[in-house]
């Protein structure tokens, strides 16, 4: 086994919706600088093709396992927990795995189905997440602990291509977080909300799909004229992850290319 060396050296560290988007560029970085890393998903096929690409991307990895996992059920997630007892138990928890349902839509056609749906993942999710962290580091007596909660800027500001359901989830998972923050801040354990601008992944070019009236509604808002890239996410939750950030607790951490500091509403 490779030895730890790197910004997370020694840390146990758990990604949920590894299999994907920003997900796996995490699962990369973190493997890269020094992690032990369990990749969850709900889907087993997409968790292989991870863990090959993430042996090719970070050939000295340390120990890399894989768990299929739906976050919406909370036995999952406790075993998902739990796998990694046997290291030490967790320091560092990525809840990420998240869905933007194609039939999402506005306060008329959201189906009630597809609003339960989204909260069940998106929020749920979220908190069996960091309850079974919370849980698992006073278990393993850990005096510091870090977890990641993916929100979204629509959290912010709203999205002008109706999506209500996904956007009132990651308003959930943004208040959520700050108020585990602050009770658990005494006892070391810190809680952020990453906020990623629209992105080049599958979870959002498949819902825009070839309907530039939808894509351009989008595109009006980038200051830089572009989507992010989902390392540019990755490269935001490592630094979350680390000691570096050690004083940063409770934060809508965005990482949108300046968007939500200009944002419009075309006609
Ligand atoms: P993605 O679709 O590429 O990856 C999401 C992963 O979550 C997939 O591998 C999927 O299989 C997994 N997943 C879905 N349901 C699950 C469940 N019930 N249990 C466990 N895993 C499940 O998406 P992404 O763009 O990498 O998104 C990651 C997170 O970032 C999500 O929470 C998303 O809402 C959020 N986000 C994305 C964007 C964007 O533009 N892509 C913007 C803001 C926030």
């Amino acid at each position: 086994m490779a030895e730890q060396r790197g910004r997370l050296a020694g840390k146990n560290a758990i990604i949920t919706g590894a299999a994907g988007g920003i997900g796996l560029e995490t699962a990369i970085l973190f493997a890269r600088e020094g992690a032990n890393v369990l990749l969850s998903d709900i889907s087993g096929p997409a968790l292989e093709k991870a863990l090959t690409k993430l042996k090719e991307m970070a050939p000295n990895a340390c120990k890399i396992d894989t768990k299929i996992t739906d976050v919406s059920k909370e036995p999952d997630v406790k075993a998902m927990v739990e796998h990694v007892d046997s290291w030490g138990g967790m320091d560092v928890i990525f809840n990420n795995a998240g869905i933007m349902h194609a039939d999402d839509a506005d306060s008329i056609d959201t189906p009630e189905k597809i609003w339960d749906l989204t909260q069940a993942i998106n929020v749920k999710g979220v908190w069996f997440g960091s309850k079974y962290a919370v849980l698992s580091l006073r278990k393993h007596g850990k005096k510091k602990g870090s977890i990641i909660n993916t929100a979204s800027v629509v959290a912010l500001v709203g999205s002008a291509t109706p999506q209500l359901a996904y956007t009132a989830s990651k308003g959930a998972v943004l208040a959520l977080t700050r108020e585990l923050a602050i009770c658990h801040a005494r006892e070391g354990f810190r809680f952020n909300a990453l906020c990623p601008a629209p992105l080049n992944t599958p979870l959002l070019q498949d819902w825009l799909g070839d309907d530039a009236a939808k894509r351009s509604r989008r595109e009006v808002h980038f200051p830089t004229g572009r989507f992010g890239e989902a390392i540019e996410q990755a490269q935001a939750v490592l630094f979350l992850a680390s000691d570096e950030s050690n004083f940063v607790n409770g934060t809508d951490f965005v990482v949108d290319g300046g968007m939500t500091r200009c944002y419009i509403t075309p006609e």
